[in-house]
Parts: structure tokens; sequence; C-alpha cells
């Protein structure tokens, strides 16, 4: 079985999405079945020191490139990463599962085993929404509340790698919760191609539909927020801000 790769923790206030504003512990795993060169944030590489385009997250994405930075975890030192973080607090903040593309790992022993072991904590996993999920075979994801950020032409992605019907409807069907985010900007929102797109993927299902604006740092975010916050009210979607962005800019970790 292929190790199991922690990128990094931390504990913070959720940035994005229908739960911005929730405190919450932060795993976000090393991984991701896409590369989304599309949003252009830089990075380089600690495998060869070369320049890489990907997006905000490339860190934790992209194996070849980021893996010796990451940690191999088993189960139980995941959940004691967790615990050290909520060792203070006089309540049980979020546990936020992201990546890279979490899913990837679903069926993994020790992903599993941790959900387990997080027990009554308010999990939620951040996922591009491409991997099916057998929902019968791995009944812990009923219990789990999805945030499905199925990536928009943008990316850079075709339409067939990032676009996966069967795996939105499972979710929708079983999940304990569910919401669709979006990345979008003003040129897609100009061109007409924001809310064909967004359509083409929500028309079937009734999840809510969050649009967030394209921003690797605070003059980028600025530069699309206004446009965005006029096609939700246009369109009837809601708008989510990335508060981490405005707060600490490309700042990692936090
Ligand atoms: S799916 Fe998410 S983590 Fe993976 S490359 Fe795209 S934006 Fe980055």
């Amino acid at each position: 079985m292929k190790p199991l790769y922690l990128a990094e923790s931390f504990l913070s206030i959720q940035g994005e999405g229908k739960y911005a504003g929730a405190p919450s512990v932060f795993l976000r795993f090393g991984g991701c079945n896409l590369t989304c060169k599309g949003f252009g944030c830089k990075f380089i590489s600690s495998y060869d020191g070369s320049e890489l385009i990907g997006c905000d997250s490339l860190f934790a994405a992209n194996e070849k490139h980021f893996k010796k930075d990451w940690q191999e975890l088993c189960a139980e030192e995941l959940f004691e990463k967790v615990l050290l973080h909520v060792r203070d607090l006089p309540y049980k903040p979020h546990i936020v599962i992201t990546g890279g593309e979490p899913l990837t790992h679903y069926k993994h022993r020790e992903f599993y085993t941790l959900l387990k072991l997080l027990g009554d904590f308010f999990v939620f996993i951040e996922t591009n929404a491409t991997v099916f999920i057998d929902f019968e075979a791995f009944k812990l994801y009923k219990n789990v509340n999805f945030c499905m950020s199925v990536k928009l032409s943008n990316s850079g992605e075709k339409y067939t790698k990032r676009v996966n019907k069967k795996a939105i409807e499972a979710i929708c069907n079983n999940a304990k919760d569910a919401f669709f985010k979006f990345v979008i900007d003003e040129r897609m929102i100009k061109e007409g191609e924001a809310q064909k797109e967004i359509e083409d993927i929500t028309k079937d299902f009734t999840a809510p539909i969050f649009c967030m604006p394209l921003g690797k740092n605070k003059k980028e975010l600025e530069k699309n927020s206004e446009s965005v916050i006029s096609f939700c009210i246009k369109n009837g979607y809601n708008y989510t801000d990335r508060t981490h962005i405005r707060l600490w800019n490309d700042k990692r970790g936090v």
C-alpha cells in the first residue's frame, strides 16, 4: 500500500465556504490527481529547484517535487497531531481534511482508520469531487461534510478530467452535508463561461452553490472580488471570500 503523507497541519479558522469563520484543525494530505496549472501560482521545487506553476496548494499536490517535505504518518500519529492542536481548547473545533486531493486516499487503511478515530468531531473534507466514493463499502463517509470544489475551465484541466458527475452524485446522495465551491474570475464572468459551466455541473443537484474569487494573493483577490459579488447577486449564488488571503496574503500554515 502507498504511504499516506501529511503535507502540513495547523489550527486556524476556516477561511472559505459555508463554514467560513469556524475554528478548525487543518490536515493537508499530499498528492493530487489534477495539476490545475491555470491558477498560475509559482513555487520552487524542493526536489530539483525548478520553477513550477499550479494552484496555491501545489506544495501539497505535486508528489515528485515536494514529497521530501511531507511526513509519512499512520492513523494514530495523525490523530495525535489533532489532539495536540486541540488540547488547550475548551471545545472541539472542526477537522478539515484537505490537500492536494484527499479522496485519492479514501480507501487507504490509515486514512479510513483516522476517520474512525475522529469519532464525533465535525469532519469536513475539501475535495475536487472527481473521485467516486463507494459509500456502502466505506460507510464512515456518510458522517462527513463535503466541500465539492469542482474545477472549471480556468483551472487549465480538461473537462473529462475535472468533472465526474457520478462522483458528485454519490456525495450529494450520501454525505451528511455537501456544497459546491467554484473559483471564478472577472474574465470568466464577462465572457459568460462562469454561468454556463456552473449551470452544467450543478443542474441535477440541490447542494448550495458558493462562488469564490480567484486570488493567490491580496492584489488578485481584490481585482476579482467585486465582479464575483455582482455575479452571485445576479444568479442567486452565495459569495465566499478567502479570509486567510485578506489577512495573511499568501503565507502558508495560517
Ligand atoms: S485539484 Fe485542488 S489541490 Fe489539486 S491541483 Fe487542483 S486546485 Fe490544486
